[in-house]
Parts: structure tokens; sequence; C-alpha cells
């Protein structure tokens, strides 16, 4: 019989000492093994020292992983025992079995790092899905509770940190983000996008050599007055951004410029080009073609009752953007007439162009 028991607890148990297992009760559903500390004494978590006068004992059920589908509980017997540190706060306390028990838990240390990894892998509500075809029924809040009891882990102070915004409800609530460049990952979240809260989280990290932002204006403040010391760069996606829209404009603008390149040849009449709409103004065309689709965007935002900041942010198009779009009452006002279908020296290279633009 002894022996049946010892080979229990290296079954059970196999790397925690001090433990003894009784019995192991098992029906349909559950297992419920009965267990023990076997020290002789235990340690003061008040003052460090070592106690063996009982004052009392008691029953603890926590659950463990479960076992070949069923779901098993610990049925543990602890003790109660009295500090005799007369300068110690506590009178009494209770024996952890390290390893397997913590002050409160109602799980196992295994099980809580079981649900922990399930966890991070696939967060709150996917995460208590699983669980339960593991055969641990837990909620989706306990599990994001048990990931965020985890240690932090170690970040290595970031050179170059990337700053930038995240919406928790897009439109709605924003915070920011802070990333490791050169390592690529994300480091801190900060609950809100306020200058003085980037500043600070920048304050306590003197190594920061190159701030990388766009052009929010709480980024700038925040990145100079937190890193004086550090060079800031706009992030490449923005400079690529910018740089494209700016030359997309140039070019749009100067079109008059390359017809007057070449000699006039006499035009034959282009054939009119019917609109479904009854709109004088062409389809096809790139240009007016995206314009329609952010005026149609930029409207239908409005009536469902957004602010034009707000949609200045969830369509990342400029102030001025928006308020034009805005103000237009149909898209064909923002035409100002350089779409006008008529053959051009660009045509031949308009496909060429294309590809370069996509
Ligand atoms: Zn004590």
């Amino acid at each position: 019989m002894e022996e049946v028991v010892l080979r229990l607890k290296e079954l059970l148990f196999p790397s925690i000492a001090d433990v003894a297992v009784l019995s192991v009760d098992v029906n349909i559903e559950m297992v419920r093994v009965d267990a023990h500390c076997t020290t002789a004494g235990a340690v003061c978590p008040g003052c460090g020292a070592w106690s063996t006068r009982v004052h009392s004992s008691y029953l603890r059920f926590p659950t463990d992983v479960a076992s070949a589908g069923r779901s098993v509980v610990l049925q543990l017997r602890v003790r109660r025992f009295r500090c005799r540190n007369t300068l110690c706060s506590r009178r009494t306390f209770v024996e952890q079995i390290p390893g397997l028990t913590r002050r409160h838990g109602q799980r196992t240390e295994r099980l809580r790092s079981t649900l922990a990894s399930v966890g991070l892998a696939l967060a709150g509500r996917a995460g208590a899905r699983l669980a339960a075809v593991l055969g641990v029924s837990v909620s989706r809040s306990t599990v994001l509770r048990l990931i965020e009891a985890l240690p932090k882990p170690e970040a290595p102070e970031p050179r170059v940190v990337g700053v930038d915004e995240y919406a928790t409800r897009k439109g709605r609530h924003y915070g920011t983000v802070l990333v490791d460049v050169e390592t690529r990952r994300p480091i801190d979240l900060l609950p809100d996008r306020e200058a003085s809260s980037l500043a600070a989280w920048l304050t306590e990290r003197p190594g920061v050599e190159v701030v990388c932002r766009d052009q929010a204006p709480f980024f700038a403040e925040g990145a100079t007055v937190g890193a004086p010391q550090a060079i800031q760069v706009a992030d490449r996606w923005h400079l690529w951004h910018n740089l494209s829209e700016a030359a997309e404009r140039s070019v749009a603008q100067h079109r008059s410029c390359l017809r007057s390149l070449v000699p006039a040849v006499p035009e034959p009449e282009p054939a009119p080009v019917e609109d479904p709409d009854g709109s004088p103004w062409p389809r096809g065309h790139r240009f007016a073609d995206r314009t329609r689709a952010r005026h149609a965007a930029v409207h239908a935002l409005l009536e469902a009752g957004h602010s034009r900041r707000s949609i200045q942010r969830q369509l990342g198009m400029t102030y001025r953007t928006v308020k034009q779009l805005a103000n237009a009452a149909t898209p064909e006002e923002l035409f100002t007439g350089q779409w006008q279908n008529r053959p051009s020296v660009l045509d031949d290279y308009k496909p060429y162009l294309d590809d370069r633009w996509n």
C-alpha cells in the first residue's frame, strides 16, 4: 500500500518536495487527490522565523491541471502555525507548499501557469473556451488577471524609440504605444496620448538617442520635453506617405505645363464619355474617382454623427482636407478643371505611371 502511495506522489507531484498523497478518489467527472505537507514546521512569511507549533488545521481545495480528461481538485490539509517571534506582527500563519500553493490561491501554481500560457496565446475569451475543452472551468477575466499577474519581462533600455498612437475604441479612445525600433518589439503602452505622459516616460530612460514619431503635436512636445538629448525623426511610413501625396499633387497641378510643351496639333473632338449619373465629369479617372471615394467616406461619417476631428483621425487626412470635402456638397465641386479626359502627352506613360503608383 505504502509503495502505491509513493508512486502516486511521483506521478502527480514529480517536482514538488514535502508533499504526500494519502489517497486518490476518481469518479466519472472528477479526480480528488487527498494530500498534505510533510514538513515538521513552516517559515513565517512575516518575519522568516521557523515554527513547529501547530495552531490548527483545515482543508483547502485548490483546482489542479486536468488528468486524462477529468478535472482534478486537491484536498489539501494545511496547518496554521503560531509565530513565536514576539517582534513579529503575525500571531499565526498558514503553511504554503512551494511550487504548489500560494496565499488565497484557488488554483495550484502549475494550473495558474498553464492558464497564463493559454491566455498569452489566445487572450481572455478564446483562452477560457480552450480551457473548458482542457477540463478547466475559468472565466475570461480570470485568464486576463493571470496574465497581468505574470512578472513583467525584462526589456533592455531602448536606444531608438518609435512613438505612435493606438486605439482601444477606434475614434473614441487613444493611447500611446512605444516600440523599440531596433528589436521591433513593443515595449510599453501609455493609457493616453498626452505630451506629459510621453515626457515622463522618456525622462525615466535617459539612454534614448532617437525618437521616431509622426507629426502629432503632443508627440513632438513630449519628445522635446522628455528627451532633449534625442534626435527626433519622422518615421519612414509617414515620410513616404507625405512625399507621395505631395508629388502627386504637384504633378496634377502642372499638367497644363506638360501640355504646352508639345506643339499644338489639331485635336479631334473627344467623344463625350457618358456618365450613368448624368454627371459631366468622367469616370475611370484615378484622381476623380479617388476624390469621389473620399468625399463619400467623409460624408458618410458626418451623417453618422462623427466630428470632423474624429474623421480626420479615422481616415488619416489633414484637417484641411476633411474641411474641403465636408464643405463640398458634391465631389464635382472639388474638380478644378484638370480632369477633362483630353488626350495628353502623358497618355502613353499612364500605364507605366499607374504601375509605379500601385
Ligand atoms: Zn513571524
